[in-house]
């Protein structure tokens, strides 16, 4: 059989996962990504264990956890200081465990590895894809580098171009909109005053949301310790954020009224000439689709299943992604062939129904944390603590979190996802220099 090339449309931790996974089989890759440079933006995030095992599937996990802060649990707090969520990985199994990383970090782990399989991957970065075509045994990929156009074929393309994607098949698009509420973040030195294997949450009824997150180091500065911090706030008011001193002050005494000892280590924070920390925003998406993959076109990442990080699982659930569409490849290849609707069948297998339970949850759990719904707060504030009392909702709880549930009643095994067998006909590697995250 001819070597297959793959091409891979964005290099965000969806592309850049599935890229190592199919070189790493002896695939050629082509990744196009539109920004010159990897310079990673955006808030830390919170691995959770089906991403972890993804990530010793891939070989990264050691590398990873040298930068990464190791988090054990998820602590959601009232103003009462009585615990809303009190959820912990060991709740889910023995050594689970979760890990808060940094966005550069995350990138820095991937494109080190990738860059092991530097033979058969080709980077085109400031390549900007605008439409893919199928036709009979490749597609056709139309953009722009420079000005220029672009027009080349593949034996398969993957869409991993986040949740704002024009790319994905419109008739496979059942839902995409943005949602009303998004947050504010920072990302500062470590606070001390908490505890910082836990990601601390705050909140009062659906109106007031703060998260602060253990985020571990960027390469560039291994030995400072990173917390991301977040606030919840409708998109309207997201620009005017602590835009002048007056908003300043506000927003430390809301927090403050409720949680003081945080509000003490922020207001150092906001003040420290050092620090002067740059709040950004942060905007949603709700994107749900009919299906992932057809014939030579796949769909992978946020561009294929983009939600509000509610639950904390769009990155993990792009690394399952690229560990499924890998499995569903190797299931697929017969007889020097690649049976292209056997691989999307067990791709659904793999991934339908764990999308759709983690969609469903994010989308009716959200507005109990980000809406003007008068009621929505006080209904979870009375239901949370008394599933916390039944040990299995606990352990569903902590399960979900995990990123490990295949549906309401099924889930997955960290192990088996972790796994990887290594095949004889796998490439031999060869290190050449690759684009590196700033
Ligand atoms: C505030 C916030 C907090 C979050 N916290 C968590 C968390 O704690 N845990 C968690 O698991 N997830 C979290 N997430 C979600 C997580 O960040 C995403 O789900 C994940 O990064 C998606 O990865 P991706 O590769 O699918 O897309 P992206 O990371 O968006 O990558 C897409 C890439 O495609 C490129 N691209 C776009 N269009 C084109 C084009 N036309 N041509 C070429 N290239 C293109 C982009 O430049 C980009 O590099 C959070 C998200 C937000 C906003």
């Amino acid at each position: 059989m001819k070597t297959p090339h793959f091409a891979i449309i964005g290099a965000g931790t969806a592309g850049l996962a599935t890229a190592i996974l199919l070189a790493r089989e002896g695939n050629q890759v082509t990744i196009f990504e539109q920004v010159d440079e990897l310079s990673p933006v955006g808030a830390g995030l919170l691995l959770q264990p089906a991403g972890l095992a993804v990530f010793e599937h891939i070989g990264v996990l050691d590398q990873a956890l040298k930068l990464g802060a190791k988090v054990t649990g998820l602590e959601g707090q009232l103003p009462n200081k009585r615990l809303l969520v009190n959820s912990h990985y060991h709740q889910a199994g023995n050594n689970l465990y979760g890990l808060g990383i940094h966005r550069a970090t995350l990138c820095h782990v991937l494109t080190e590895k990738l860059a092991e399989y530097s033979s058969h991957v080709t980077w085109e970065m400031g390549h900007n894809i605008v439409s893919i075509e199928e036709r009979h045994n490749e597609v056709r990929i139309l953009g722009s580098f420079k000005q220029q156009k672009i027009d080349d074929c593949f034996d398969a393309i993957l869409i991993a171009n986040g949740a704002r994607s024009q790319l994905r098949p419109k008739a496979w698009v059942k839902i995409d909109k943005s949602y009303p509420w998004g947050a504010a973040w920072t990302i500062v030195p470590e606070c001390l005053s908490l505890n910082p294997e836990i990601l601390h949450q705050f909140y009062d009824r659906s109106k007031i949301m703060m998260g602060v997150l253990p985020t571990g180091a960027v390469p560039t500065a291994p030995q400072q310790q990173l917390s991301s911090v977040f606030w919840s706030l409708p998109t309207s008011q997201l620009q005017s954020f602590l835009k002048d001193e007056s908003a300043k002050q506000q927003w430390l005494k809301q927090v403050s009224d409720r949680w003081p000892d945080v509000a003490e280590w922020l207001k150092q924070i906001v003040y420290d000439e050092q620090i002067q920390p740059e709040w950004l925003s942060a905007q949603y998406r709700d994107v749900v689709m009919s299906q992932f993959g057809q014939g030579r076109i796949g769909v992978i990442g946020d561009a294929a299943h983009a939600m509000s990080p509610q639950l904390g699982q769009g990155a993990n659930m792009a690394l399952l992604d690229a560990w499924a569409f890998s499995q569903s490849l190797q299931t697929a290849k017969k007889n020097q062939q690649i049976d292209w609707s056997i691989l999307w069948q067990h791709y659904h297998q793999q991934r339908r129904s764990s999308t759709q339970f983690y969609q469903f949850l994010s989308r009716l759990l959200t507005p109990l944390y980000q809406s003007d719904h008068w009621w929505a707060g006080g209904i979870r504030d009375l239901t949370f603590p008394w599933m916390y009392q039944i040990p299995y909702f606990r352990k569903e709880m902590a399960i979900t979190i995990s990123g490990l549930k295949k549906g309401p009643l099924q889930q997955m095994s960290y192990q088996q996802i972790a796994e990887y067998q290594h095949h004889e006909n796998r490439l031999i590697t060869n290190n050449q220099s690759l684009p590196e995250c700033e």
